[in-house]
């Protein structure tokens, strides 16, 4: 190989890719079973994998795409991810990725004071987000044991195995949100707090934050809804915690792997989550040590859209998930588990089994979860471009025939 390896320079290839992910193919041939001796080369690559990576995809911007916390992704983040890999800037040395570094700050400048904190970082996400809270509780207020709802993220539940820490789980009340009268001494625990559970979206009573050792919200879904001069409310309370884990992956519609940690008290955590080392000019805070420049797509992001931009999606996907709260109630043919707290919406047919009812609803439109050890139907408003109406006629339809055939 010379200095001039194509291979690293911006080539017509891209435009390629470009013109590929605007024309998917149908996938040709088949990947071989063993490392290839000989490549292809970039074309060819190209073309055997358009059909396969672009064409057997889950399309989560799709109009029926309504069962999970993943969102498409807006374009701009596009743009970003290929300015990003073709620099790959490490966010460990500052020397080595001067915007990036300043990219990540502005961000979390923008964002931290919605939250009450003064700071933080971001990391692959909040699995990663929530060890890291609770790592500083540790190291910073040398917390013993952690107590959580019993329907925390399982994160929380390997963040304690990883750290040595006791977890005691609390029961949640009928509205899966964690039982008030049920929460033991916290003097000397880490208490972990959600704000959007996984399963329905319910937000844990936020006023308890600051009653325990450590407090860490765990707003890996909801936490974008504090920009919302609508819904922020919900989770008032957020900012008397001592750390917060919010996904920008999830409901900031950024690609993954992307989440943010934030602290209240941002010197004292950092100093508790940071190492210094020889090479480093700066000590390494928290769990990675090389990290991506993902705070430079939800830059763009944010400077294309502003608040209100985010925010006119957001509060549209809590009114898909109400609507479809709505007119579930009004079926006869389906229970409505609760009405929907943060845009995930829990129901079940009343005439048919669950997998009954999946099977007649279009492939990709729900998902399931055991609430209170049952199965039921979630629906998540993570996709801006859903059509609710059709959706919501596509629901009714299958719930109806499911009476029918009983
Ligand atoms: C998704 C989720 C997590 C995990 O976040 P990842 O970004 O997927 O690692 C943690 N907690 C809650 C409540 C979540 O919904």
């Amino acid at each position: 190989m010379t200095s001039k390896d194509r291979s690293f320079l911006p080539d017509a290839g891209l435009e390629y890719a470009l013109e590929l992910l605007r024309n998917v193919p149908a996938a040709a041939a088949g990947l071989p079973q063993d490392l290839p001796q000989q490549g292809i080369g970039e074309i060819a690559s190209l073309d055997l994998l358009s059909g396969h990576v672009l064409g057997e995809a889950t399309q989560l911007g799709s109009s029926v795409a309504l069962a999970h916390m993943d969102p498409p992704t807006p374009w701009i983040t596009w743009a970003m991810s290929l300015w990003n890999a073709s620099l790959n800037q490490n966010l460990l040395h500052e020397s080595s990725s001067p915007f990036a570094t300043q990219a990540e700050t502005t961000v979390i400048r923008w964002l931290a004071p919605y939250f009450g904190m003064g700071g933080g970082h971001f990391c692959a996400g909040s699995t990663i987000a929530n060890l890291t809270g609770i790592w500083a509780a540790r190291d910073a207020a040398g917390i013993r044991k952690v107590v959580a709802s019993e329907v925390a993220h399982l994160s929380v539940a390997k963040a304690c195995r990883l750290l040595g820490l006791e977890l005691i789980e609390v029961p949640v009340d009928g509205r899966g949100r964690l039982d008030v009268n049920a929460v033991p001494d916290l003097n000397d625990a880490c208490l972990v707090l959600t704000a959007g559970t996984t399963a329905t979206g319910s937000i844990d009573p936020l006023e308890l934050a600051g009653t325990a050792r450590w407090t860490h919200v765990d707003a890996a879904w909801a936490g974008p809804l504090r920009l919302s001069g609508r819904y922020a409310h919900l989770l008032d309370g957020i900012e008397r915690a001592d750390s917060v884990a919010v996904s920008a992956h999830k409901w900031f519609f950024q690609p993954k792997d992307s989440a943010i940690v934030m602290f209240r008290e941002l010197e004292a955590a950092n100093a508790a989550i940071g190492f210094g080392s020889g090479y480093l000019a700066k000590p390494n805070i928290g769990v990675q040590s090389s990290r991506s420049a993902a705070a430079i797509p939800l830059l763009a992001t944010l400077l294309a859209w502003g608040q209100e931009g985010v925010v006119s999606r957001l509060d549209h996907l809590m009114e898909v998930a109400q609507r479809l709260a709505i007119a579930i109630t009004a079926s006869p043919h389906l229970e409505l588990w609760g009405e929907p707290e943060t845009a995930v919406t829990v129901f079940r047919p009343t005439g048919c089994s669950i997998e009954e009812f999946l099977a007649r609803t279009p492939t990709g439109m729900l998902s399931s979860a055991v609430v209170g050890e049952q199965l039921w139907v979630r629906s998540v408003a993570a996709n801006p471009m859903v059509d609710i109406d059709a959706a919501i006629a596509d629901i009714l339809t299958a719930a109806e025939l499911g009476q029918r055939i009983e």
